[in-house]
């Protein structure tokens, strides 16, 4: 695996590829990786000769400094695993090369952008959007790999993919879960063992709001969700909504709607978590 810090030689690397009409994956990641980040390396090296992944810990999209500064960093690692997984390149700018100067533009996504993460963390989406079309400038992939973990955030990606005209075709990747059905996710490290043990509880939630409303009002799964995890007063529930999967717009029952997804976010001591899970699939 080549790895780049600075933009031209990558681009001069890609170019060869690119002459020789090879198609370019992209994976866009903050490193820590685990498994599922691998399922998107993978998934992008079935449909593409060539595969780039990218770590930069995006600081624009962090709405909560304390997050920023504990977000867990194991380079050394992430490349030992990026390798093993046949990455093809690794692209690790600094701050400088990302941001030569801080960024001023200014994106605004819609419905897709108001709900959910976009209303519980200001500023986030306008900071990803901008590091991923960046991201995407600089690469200029023939396909890219999101997870379907970020639901909003693969549907916003794609939707300014489209509107911006990218010439990337951004696809969706499944939940990678622990064998308990906890969501890998880069934040888990930061759990305690006594808070690991409760984290699968989130997608028992998820689990049972797919059951409750089988039958039950979407704010009568709500209430019943937040009673779930009353007796565990290390959780604190900030959202659950069921929305369609598709356009996000938040639904009130799921009758004659096919097209759902529930979503959670939640904070287990100071550590955020979010999961989701279709409904009738
Ligand atoms: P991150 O490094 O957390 O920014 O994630 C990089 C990419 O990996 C994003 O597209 C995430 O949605 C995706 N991802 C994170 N966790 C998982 C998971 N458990 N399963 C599948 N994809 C994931």
């Amino acid at each position: 695996m080549e790895v780049f810090k600075s933009i031209e030689p990558l681009q001069q690397a890609l170019q060869k590829f690119k002459c020789n009409n090879k198609r370019i994956g992209f994976v866009p990641t903050m490193g820590a990786l685990h498994k599922g980040h691998i399922s998107l390396i993978e998934k992008s090296r079935a449909e593409n000769e060539v595969t780039v992944c990218s770590i930069y810990v995006n600081p624009i999209q962090f709405n909560n400094s304390e997050d920023f500064k504990k977000y867990p960093k194991t380079i050394e690692k992430d490349i030992e695993i990026l390798e093993k997984a046949g990455c093809d390149i690794l692209f690790l700018p600094e701050d400088k090369v990302m941001y030569p100067e801080p960024p001023k533009v200014k994106f605004e996504f819609g419905a897709l952008g108001n709900i959910m993460e976009g209303k519980f963390r200001e500023g986030h989406f306008n900071g990803v959007a901008i590091v991923v079309s960046k991201l995407f400038n600089i690469v200029k992939p023939d396909n890219a790999y999101f997870g379907q973990k970020d639901l909003q955030q693969y549907l916003i990606v794609r939707q300014f993919a489209k509107d911006l005209s990218f010439n990337t075709n951004v696809h969706a990747v499944p939940i990678f879960r622990e064998e308990d059905g906890l969501a890998m996710s880069s934040r888990n490290v930061r759990l305690s063992a006594g808070q690991r043990e409760l984290a699968p509880k989130i997608f028992l939630a998820l689990l049972l709001a797919k059951t409750l409303l089988l039958t039950k009002t979407v704010k009568e799964t709500q209430e019943e969700i937040q009673h779930f995890f009353t007796p565990y007063p290390e959780f604190k529930l900030e959202y659950l909504e069921v929305v369609n999967k598709e356009t996000l717009e938040i639904v009130s029952s799921v009758k004659d709607n096919k097209n759902l997804a529930v979503c959670i976010a939640i904070y287990l001591g100071d550590v955020r978590l979010i999961d989701n899970l279709f409904l009738f699939s």
